[in-house]
């Protein structure tokens, strides 16, 4: 088993990739912890895990809320003593062109996207420095790296995360803790189904177009992005350092 005896937190895992990731990173021995804003939705995580013969547990938390991301993570060390993975996943859609953004949107996304991953670094950077080890993983997009229709604010969050990846890597390198940064392309989540449902007039037409974006000529799953996750969460994994991992289906070079 690849993770066994790891303790994982996972944050945004009630849907989408985060789901797929908990589920598989409990496959391979990793105790889990669900975090979702949607208590329901990471409850329903936990059970699937518990129901195939896995370890995790839900903590509801605001990944912008500090109170709570604290709250959490204390309670993760009281029960387990400590964090050997953080996957930095929760993240929300922007579509739209600068004109039409909202401050509003625009200031939620922002904090969604960047915020939420700053936040649980911060607390539980402190507990893997003590004991010199961890790995965190980072949500980021191959939006970050190519100019797409309609994304500009969802890409900057994406390419902050990045640039943040990067910087938390020198910083804690010293530490044995690793910080990467996954790059998918378009993957078939609810995100993306919720986004083609309220966008696009021609839901299958727009989903067809967007399977072009990349050079396979369709989109991901969200096992795609768990399986690199899963490697970046392991030790098999440990002479990558501040890295971008794309799992984009050719999106960013095509
Ligand atoms: P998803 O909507 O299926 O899942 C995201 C989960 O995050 C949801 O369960 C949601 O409740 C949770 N969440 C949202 N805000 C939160 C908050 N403030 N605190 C805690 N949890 C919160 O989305 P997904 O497609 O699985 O995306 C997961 C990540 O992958 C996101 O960061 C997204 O930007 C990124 N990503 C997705 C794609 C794609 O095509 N689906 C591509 C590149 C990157």
């Amino acid at each position: 088993m690849r993770l066994a005896g790891k303790i994982t937190l996972i944050t945004g895992s009630g849907s989408g990739i985060g789901r797929s990731s908990a589920l598989l990173f409990a496959q391979e021995g990793a105790t889990v912890i669900v975090n979702d804003l949607d208590v329901n939705k990471g409850n329903e995580t936990v059970a699937e895990i518990i129901g195939n013969g896995g370890k995790a547990i839900c903590i509801q938390a605001d990944v912008t809320n500090p109170d709570e991301v604290k709250a959490m993570v204390d309670e993760i060390i009281r029960t387990y003593g400590q964090i050997d993975v953080l996957f930095n996943n929760a993240g929300i859609s922007a579509v739209g062109p600068v004109h039409e953004i909202e401050l509003e949107q625009w200031d939620r996304v922002i904090n969604v996207n960047i915020k939420g991953v700053f936040l649980p670094s911060k607390y539980v950077i402190p507990h893997m420095m003590a004991r010199k080890a961890g790995s965190i993983i980072n949500m980021s997009s191959c939006v970050a790296e190519i100019g797409l229709a309609l994304r500009p604010l969802y890409g900057a969050t994406k390419g902050a995360i990045l640039s943040l990846t990067k910087g938390m890597q020198v910083d804690y390198a010293a530490y044995n803790i690793r910080v990467n940064a996954l790059l998918p392309g378009t993957i078939l989540t609810p995100f993306v189904e919720n986004y083609l449902k309220t966008s696009y007039a021609d839901p299958e037409a727009a989903k067809e177009n967007l399977k072009k974006r990349q050079l396979s000529g369709d989109m991901g799953t969200p096992s795609d992005v768990a399986y690199a996750a899963l490697f970046l969460a392991s030790d098999e994994s440990r002479f990558m350092m501040g890295a971008p991992f794309y799992i984009d289906g050719g999106a960013t070079f095509g």
